[in-house]
């Protein structure tokens, strides 16, 4: 397949001072946070106040003010959400790809030109996403991955055994059966987005559990799809914390998968639970994970210092440093800290952190009060950890929202906790290394922690970069050479990580469709036979 036929990626706004870019989405922003919204269930296309309790959504970086309701649904609701999906996978599943594949590039078409900077404005308000990170995940990134996963289905359909004068064999890419149980995390509207979409894609049907805090952009999403034509019932929205909605959907015989994004402990239950119901299925379920990280980077005395700097700050401050991709632990060569650390503290110390609606800021507050008070905790204990020297930040306010300085940590002993355990804040441990001792790092980046999603080799010398891709082959589900372990480009940098970090299935690229497909083979005899016994019996 010529490059040419696949679409072109959409240009992130840069959202200038005084631009008209700047007016529009601040009139989006006061026009959503100007009331409360009610957010519901979706099934069947309608939208079904739940039966259970009603929980409020603060605004993370404006807590006293609540920019949504969330009412859960009861236990017969979830269940009438597994009947809709299954009496609408027949005709979905019957549905050219052709067709499924030309809704889900409207949607993408919706997203651009009509409802970019209210999915925009959404994930600002309701995360607290800065303006660029939310246009570049909620509108460039998911309108993209629509468009580019639409193509990838188109082509894999093409991929058919090799012609047979004798008979003709043919792949026919069936949908799983029974439902996949989609479950998006709270971090990016564009892997609400993939999730949901890319089994519906592939023609399954969908039962999509969000965040409890990402239920706004999810909402907007789901009418897009039904004003894009998306048959009613072939993605069902079901909110909730986790644990109640997995109650109904695991104990269901048509379990046929599950999509998840999110932390590694709660995949690897829900993998327990799928095992411990395994006779209970009509199929084995489906189970791709795309779970928690520990970004690092490592740095050789030959890396250029201000590329450095500033992918270091990037990419561990940028969204509060709550992407799984994002660099949370630095190996340093001493000769190049001797250069960076004093331009390096200075500039993390100058961030500007407050409201996303003020474009100033760099970086806004934490998604919720847990994951504020988690990292108040472990910024206590670091604290009170002789290993550890803080270079800057540390401190937190919950005063208005729950806001967590950037904070840059030394530590000389390179298995303290810091270059382990996931924070997922902004918190960045470094490890300074005497320059001859750079093979060793490499070791102990390979050693130090579970996980294997992302990281960087910074270094202008071309054996050293050869040397650093050969020894970390498993460490990194994505590695990224002199640039910075968070961003992707969708539809031209498959993501996704092994070890704890997930099962590697690549969102973002035709190999993840496969794992919604269950093909048959249909062979058409051409030439039928009439014979019995065969030429050796003669
Ligand atoms: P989380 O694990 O707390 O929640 C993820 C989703 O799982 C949410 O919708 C939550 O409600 C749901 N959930 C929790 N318990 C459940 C249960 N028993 N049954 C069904 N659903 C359940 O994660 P989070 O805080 O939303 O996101 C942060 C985590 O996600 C981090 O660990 C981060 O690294 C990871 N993440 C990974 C990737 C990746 O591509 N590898 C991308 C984004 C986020």
């Amino acid at each position: 397949m010529q490059a040419e036929s696949y679409p072109s990626n959409t240009a992130p706004r840069l959202f200038k001072p005084g631009s008209t870019e700047v007016n529009e989405i601040s009139a989006e922003i006061n026009n959503l946070s100007a009331c409360t919204h009610e957010l519901t269930m979706v099934i069947g296309g309608k939208k079904i106040i739940g039966g259970g309790k009603r929980i409020a959504m603060p605004m993370p970086h404006h807590k006293s003010q609540n920019y949504a309701f969330v009412t859960l649904p009861s236990k017969n609701q979830i269940e009438q959400a597994v009947e809709n999906s299954l009496s609408a996978s027949r005709e979905w599943a019957e549905t050219s790809i052709e067709h499924r594949a030309a809704i889900f590039s409207k949607v993408a078409d919706l997203i651009e030109f009509k409802y970019r900077d209210r999915l925009v404005a959404a994930t600002m308000i309701g995360q607290s996403k800065t303006v660029f990170q939310a246009d570049a995940d909620a509108a460039s990134g998911t309108i993209d991955a629509l468009r580019f996963n639409s193509k990838f289905a188109l082509d894999l359909y093409k991929i058919q055994p090799p012609d047979n004068q004798k008979s003709n064999i043919e792949l026919d890419y069936r949908p799983l059966e029974g439902f996949v149980y989609a479950i998006t995390p709270f971090n990016f509207t564009l892997t609400s987005a993939i999730l949901s979409t890319v089994p519906a894609l592939m023609g399954n049907v969908v039962i999509w559990k969000p965040s409890m805090t990402a239920m706004l952009p999810a909402q907007i999403l789901i009418d897009i799809f039904q004003e894009a034509g998306l048959p009613d019932g072939v993605i069902n929205l079901v909110p909730g914390y986790g644990p109640e909605v997995s109650e109904v959907l695991l104990n269901s015989k048509y379990l046929a998968g599950i999509y998840f994004t999110g932390s590694t402990g709660v995949f690897r239950q829900l993998w327990k639970e799928v095992a411990n119901n395994l006779d209970n299925y009509r199929s084995f379920p489906r189970l791709v994970g795309e779970t928690g990280g520990k970004g690092f980077v490592i740095a050789h005395s030959t890396a250029n210092p201000d590329t450095l700097i500033s992918a270091l700050i990037r990419s561990a401050f940028e969204y509060q440093g709550q992407k799984c991709s994002a660099c949370s632990r630095a190996y340093i060569s001493q000769s190049l800290w001797d250069k960076i650390s004093e331009k390096l503290i200075k500039a993390i110390g100058s961030l500007a952190i407050g409201n996303v609606a003020d474009f100033k800021n760099f970086m806004s507050a934490v998604i919720d009060q847990n994951s504020f008070d988690r990292l108040v905790d472990a910024l206590e204990a670091i604290k009170q950890d002789p290993e550890i020297e803080i270079l800057t930040g540390a401190n937190t306010n919950g005063d208005s929202g729950y806001f967590v300085e950037p904070t840059l940590l030394l530590c000389k002993n390179p298995n303290n906790r810091i270059f382990h355990k996931e924070y997922f804040g902004p918190i960045l441990a470094i490890h300074v290394f005497p320059d001859n001792e750079y093979e060793t790092i490499l070791e102990l980046v390979d050693s130090t922690s579970d996980y294997a999603l992302t990281g960087s080799v910074f270094a202008e010398d071309e054996k050293i970069i050869e040397t650093s891709l050969q020894r970390l082959r498993n460490c990194a589900g994505s590695l990224n050479v002199n640039d910075k372990p968070t961003g992707v480009v969708m539809g031209k940098h498959p993501f996704g990580g092994s070890r704890a970090s997930g099962t590697n299935d690549k969102s973002g690229w035709q190999q993840s469709l496969l794992r919604w497909t269950s093909p048959r083979v249909i062979k058409r005899a051409a030439n039928t036979t009439v014979e019995i016994i065969h030429p050796h019996q003669l």
